[in-house]
């Protein structure tokens, strides 16, 4: 991500003179540095812009770098804003307004009219804010020193949901299936989600992908299986079938590549073709270095994996289903038939061998595994709600199994909502969240909401807030404005 650049823009204008221009440039310089340091990506001082042509000047070289996801702007002074008009009107990245200041402190003693002069940001900030609002324009308002560690953690979390955006931009999923027959969450309008997230989504029949399993080498076989006998734990003895599923990702991962660098995918134990056992190990291998998955068809899902994988730095974050309810601890327990992602594992998984009860197929390999503990995280969901997406954000807490479950052969992670479990169940009901969703332990709140907002779609969040007459009203309230 550190290859990833925010520009920063200052905004000034020539009233106060050169000496004060020159002073300016030199603190934005200082100020980004210190910035950059501090942030998960590179941030970059570009210009101090003072008339409307060196304002649009900028913004063209922000839209024009491949590399640059996002643009900060800080207005030391009072930089007249219909001078940003027509640059803004050509931004095509996310924007940032950073309320901040060079010096933290008034020097009381010494503060004179040129101070005041050279360090306005507080009336500046309110001329760039209003120009923002007028023109409706999608952004993150940061308010603090450049120092200040909350103001950082407000930057850091922006920029990381411009890289997530930047990223969406080149998902592509394939899919090995449509959506299991007669399912509706997992369903969707893919074309809007083409042009809303720039999400490819496109259907390759199994049969081509047996065929790269067939071209599979025993060398290449071997070599997987020693790979996951130093990251997992062996225990078992058929080891044909964990070949097996070796074949399975290294043709998966080939042919992703092959077909354009295909960087998500969803199958469906129903439509498995000639392939002799669900994939399960490798789906969940697949998972850990970063690509997305979708069950039973379920793109959405896959899209939304590896967007916040890739944000998530491919740590604690993964697909998962609800599954089955604790009552008597008001929890959860959260897992799949096999494709939980090792992203989530405590301990080394285990690899096992067990039969499936649906499908038909051969006993897969798979991880098994308990998943982690986490204080705060998060479970994301998108449905499609005929008219608009709807991005669905829920509070949960990861806790630690109350009892072993020896006879569950998969991987698994439980969890209690921030709101109760009453509420919180509720709530995901109403908004209308699917069993399918990507857990993060790493992915914030704050950064899906901002990525909400850089895609320009509804973001239901579900937290320790949530009123459910309150989120009632929202959804109504949100359906008139969303749906077009
Ligand atoms: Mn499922």
């Amino acid at each position: 991500m550190k290859e990833k650049i925010v520009y920063w823009i200052t905004g000034a204008q020539t009233l106060y003179g050169e000496e004060v221009l020159s002073h300016v440039a030199e603190h934005s310089k200082q100020m980004a540095d210190y910035v950059s340091a501090k942030m998960p990506v590179t941030v970059k001082y570009l210009a101090t812009c003072k008339s409307s042509e060196e304002v649009e000047v900028a913004i063209k070289a922000v839209n024009c770098d491949e590399n640059c996801i996002g643009v900060i702007v800080w207005c030391h002074t009072f930089s007249p804003a219909k001078m940003w008009i027509k640059g803004l009107k050509k931004l095509q990245k996310p924007l940032c307004h950073f309320a901040t200041q060079f010096n933290k402190e008034l020097p009381y003693s010494s503060i004179d009219m040129d101070f005041m002069n050279e360090n306005q940001s507080a009336h500046g900030d309110r001329e760039f804010g209003y120009i923002l609002a007028r023109m409706r324009l999608p952004h993150k308002v940061v308010v603090g020193h450049f120092t200040d560690e909350r103001a950082l953690h407000g930057l850091a979390h922006w920029c990381i949901a411009a890289a997530g955006y930047a990223f969406s931009e080149g998902v592509k999923v394939c899919r090995f299936s449509d959506n299991m027959r007669g399912v509706a969450v997992t369903e969707g309008d893919k074309v809007e989600a083409h042009i809303r997230f720039g999400w490819q989504v496109d259907y390759f029949p199994i049969g081509e992908l047996e065929e790269e399993i067939g071209r599979v080498t025993e060398a290449e076989t071997n070599a997987l299986l020693d790979e996951y006998k130093e990251k997992y734990t062996l225990a078992t003895e058929n080891v044909a079938a964990v070949r097996e599923q070796a074949k399975y990702e290294i043709a998966i991962e080939r042919f992703l590549k092959k077909q354009g660098g295909y960087n998500a995918f969803v199958d469906h134990f129903g439509t498995l073709g000639g392939l002799r056992q669900l994939p399960g190990l490798a789906v969940q291998d697949l998972q850990a270095k970063g690509y997305g998955f979708g069950p039973e068809g379920d793109w959405k899902v896959a899209a939304l994996g590896v967007i916040m994988s890739y944000m998530a730095g491919n740590s604690c974050t993964g697909m998962m289903e609800d599954y089955t309810y604790d009552l008597s601890r008001d929890a959860v327990l959260g897992a799949h038939m096999l494709e939980v992602s090792p992203q989530f594992a405590k301990d080394k998984p285990r690899i096992e061998v067990h039969p499936l009860s649906i499908g038909g197929k051969e006993d897969p390999a798979r991880l098994v595994f308990e998943g982690i503990s986490a204080p705060e995280a998060i479970a994301a969901t998108m449905v499609d709600m005929g008219g608009h997406m709807r991005l669905i954000l829920q509070k949960i807490e990861l806790i630690p199994y109350p009892e072993k479950m020896l006879h569950l052969p998969v991987g698994g992670l439980m969890w209690r909502y921030a709101n109760g479990f009453q509420e919180g169940v509720a709530a995901w009901l109403y908004a209308g969240g699917a069993h399918h969703s990507v857990v993060s332990a790493k992915v914030t709140m704050q950064e899906m909401l901002d990525l909400a907002e850089m895609w320009g779609i509804e973001a239901v969040v579900i937290d320790g807030y949530t009123d459910l007459a309150t989120l009632k009203r929202q959804l109504a309230v949100g359906d008139k404005i969303w749906n077009v």
